[in-house]
């Protein structure tokens, strides 16, 4: 029992299977460097469906350390200890870099979809930001009217000075802005009247809760109905299952993510996804 004890500490669900916990393997912020300097991060994608045709409108762009002992490894054990130390920015433009080109590559195969990348609110302190998104964009032939940027509020967040200004700059520069796990973060509501956000991705906790939870479902509806006022789009992530898709459809909200639809995947596999699905257009 000890030694099962001993095994259970040492993994952790991740996608449904099991992986090496965190403290298990303890990774030191050089070694992850290591991996961001070889490139050995790499960008997963899951698609995101119109709840009313079931067409795929986009797909979110997820880092993945593919470790070579270790495996594929989640961002739950890298984004928190990167934000910590300063370093989650070389993270991001590879992985906006790698989505961008996805981007590109699925748009050349007929398939005009959009690519959301997540940004860490700590990022955003950073003056020259817009100006770099722009670049690493513009370098890989994108339009960026395709790139959404996913905006997170983290426990690590400690107010990002510059946050405002960069965020108004990437608007101008034509990228869309989603505020992502809305709901959870104590100012989402703050920056939805100061920022032109065209996409409120409601947390999936909600979604999770929903099935047996009255306010949870009140919390949801309210969320689409008030993106709907807003003029943008309403997005639920967590989609587990049919009767999550059913109530979302029910209440009006636009797009659905979730391992109901797919989980997230590799570059070659969700372009079989989208062709399978015949989503080229
Ligand atoms: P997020 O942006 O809210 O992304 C959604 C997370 O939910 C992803 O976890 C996705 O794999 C997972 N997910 C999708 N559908 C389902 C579902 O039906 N059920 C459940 N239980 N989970 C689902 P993932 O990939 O582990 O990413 C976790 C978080 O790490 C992301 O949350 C995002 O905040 C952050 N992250 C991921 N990639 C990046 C990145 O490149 N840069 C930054 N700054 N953060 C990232
Ligand atoms: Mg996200
Ligand atoms: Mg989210
Ligand atoms: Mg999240």
């Amino acid at each position: 029992l000890e030694h099962l004890k001993d095994l259970f500490l040492k993994y952790e669900r991740f996608e449904n299977k099991w992986f090496p916990s965190t403290e298990s393997i303890n990774f030191s912020l050089d070694e992850m460097k290591q991996g961001i300097r070889n490139k050995q991060f790499e960008t997963f994608l899951q698609p995101k469906i119109d709840l009313q045709t079931s067409r795929v409108t986009g797909a979110e762009a997820l880092a993945r350390w593919i470790h070579p002992v270790h495996g594929v490894i989640g961002p739950h054990i890298f984004i928190p200890l990167l934000e910590k130390n300063n370093q989650i920015d070389e993270l991001s433009f590879l992985i906006l870099d790698k989505a961008a080109a996805a981007c590109r590559l699925l748009h050349n195969n007929n398939c005009k979809i959009t690519v959301s990348v997540n940004l860490s609110l700590v990022s955003l302190d950073d003056i020259t930001l817009a100006n770099k998104i722009s670049k690493i964009v513009k370098a890989a032939d994108v339009d960026p009217s395709y790139i959404t940027l996913e905006i997170t509020e983290t426990a690590a967040m400690t107010g990002a000075a510059h946050a405002l200004e960069n965020l108004t700059r990437l608007c101008m520069n034509g990228f869309k802005l989603s505020i992502d796990d809305y709901g959870t973060g104590y100012s989402s509501l703050q920056q939805l009247t100061r920022i032109a956000f065209s996409e409120l991705k409601i947390d999936q906790s909600f979604i999770q809760d929903s099935v047996n939870n009255e306010a949870a479902r009140i919390v949801i509806k309210s969320s689409i109905d008030m993106a709907r006022e807003l003029k943008v789009q309403s997005v639920a992530e967590g989609v587990e299952t049919q009767q999550d898709w059913d109530m979302l459809k029910d209440m009006g909200c636009n797009t659905a993510q979730g391992y109901f639809i797919a989980k997230p995947m590799n570059l070659p596999s969700f372009i079989d996804y989208c062709v399978e699905k015949k989503q080229k257009y």
